[in-house]
């Protein structure tokens, strides 16, 4: 009986957030599409693709109105593809299963403190965090979606999923309980001391700074006259790493400066909030980098693409440094279990296996390191001896 008062209120909350995730997921489907053919993101409204008319509000409906038109056009007859829905479904559950698991409470031997705060504050009191995870759950799926499409991660969608982390973690910082009045008792991103927040704090002040002086053109831009596919001698590349270095020495500076000028200093607890955050930021966008950098020297021609960086950044902002990092380890085995089970089905039908960028996997290795918690941590533990 005491379970079932814990259950009802989970499965309602989840219901609503699968119904949610679904809406969430239709959108991520037109953005996929417009994005990379240039079309407004609102404007014109969803039309069939193949006749052109305009689609009535119950053909709209994310995931019924497949299963109700029976997955095609009731004027041409044209048959609508699986993978609309698919995305749709996928939004949903990743939706309703992040809600279940932070709130629904079933693994709380297992889990970090990070996940015991979720479920001591509720849905409401943490609303903004959650609100920030969802927006990253988006932006990671559409992302993932354009780049396996074309290559191209579009740095609008990682800008906002940043946005929306560092914002709305900061002003968790004005929603915690007496109780918690330091950052002592578990953080979504992470509890850190003073050292580590004035490092968050200094690297995103310095990547703010060096950010503003390269879109001014003060800084310069690597790879700007380099085509990124063809090789390049030796040469160019150190010269082409050596501007990225430049750019990278702001944030590093800050970080250095950060951490010694605020190594004492108890900091109110939204700008604890907010460097805790930054160092996700921080973490998420230099384990890449450095990948990068040290895959641009060694095989001369542009290693791991900047928006790969982009999107950890964003990632680490929201599901913090530790998270971060372990996404960063789960990708290349994500990565080469793709490669086999994609080169083992082409070759049963036949076909040349269909090769994905590395952007689709960092974005998969998050959800899965957030959502697998109770099977990641434990595992990252025995693997690479993480505490
Ligand atoms: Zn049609």
């Amino acid at each position: 009986m005491d379970r079932l008062v814990i259950l009802v209120p989970a499965i309602m909350q989840a219901a609503f957030f699968f119904a949610l995730g679904a809406s969430v997921g239709s959108f991520v489907n037109v953005i996929a599409w417009r994005w990379p053919r240039g079309q407004g993101i609102v404007h014109p409204a969803s039309r069939c693709g193949a006749c052109g008319r305009s689609l009535v509000w119950w053909e709209n409906i994310p995931i019924a109105s497949w299963f109700l038109l029976r997955g095609r056009c009731r004027s041409c007859g044209v048959v609508f593809g699986m993978s609309h829905v698919v995305v749709e479904c996928a939004t949903a559950m990743v939706f309703a299963g992040t809600v279940l698991l932070l709130f629904a409470g079933p693994f709380t031997d297992v889990l970090p403190a990070q996940t015991m705060w979720w479920l001591r504050l509720g849905a409401w009191t943490s609303a903004p965090t959650l609100l920030a995870v969802l927006t990253l759950w988006g932006c990671l799926l559409a992302v993932a979606l354009i780049d396996a499409e074309t290559g191209f991660i579009p740095l609008g969608l990682t800008s906002l999923a940043l946005g929306v982390g560092l914002a709305c973690m900061t002003i968790q910082g004005f929603f915690v309980p007496d109780s918690q009045a330091t950052l002592t008792n578990g953080w979504p991103t992470g509890v850190l001391s003073p050292l580590w927040i004035g490092v968050g704090l200094g690297a995103l002040l310095g990547s703010v700074i060096a950010g503003i002086l390269l879109w001014k053109g003060w800084l310069p831009r690597s790879f700007a006259q380099v085509d990124p596919i063809a090789d390049v001698p030796p040469s160019i590349a150190r010269t082409e790493v050596l501007k990225e270095l430049i750019f990278l020495a702001l944030p590093a500076c800050g970080a250095i400066a950060g951490g010694i000028l605020l190594r004492d200093t108890q900091l109110p607890i939204p700008l604890q909030a907010l460097g805790s955050s930054g160092l996700g930021m921080t973490v998420g966008a230099a384990t890449i980098w450095m990948t990068r950098i040290l895959g641009t020297l060694a095989f001369g021609r542009e290693a791991m693409g900047l928006g790969d960086v982009h999107l950890m950044a964003a990632a680490g902002a929201v599901i913090g440094w530790r998270d971060a990092g372990l996404a960063y380890l789960a990708a290349p085995f994500l990565a080469l279990t793709w490669v086999a089970v994609s080169g083992g089905l082409a070759k049963f039908r036949g076909k040349t296996a269909r090769e994905l960028p590395y952007g689709p996997h960092l974005a998969l290795a998050v959800v899965v390191v957030y959502l697998g918690r109770p099977w990641v941590v434990p595992a990252a533990r025995i693997l690479f001896g993480i505490p």
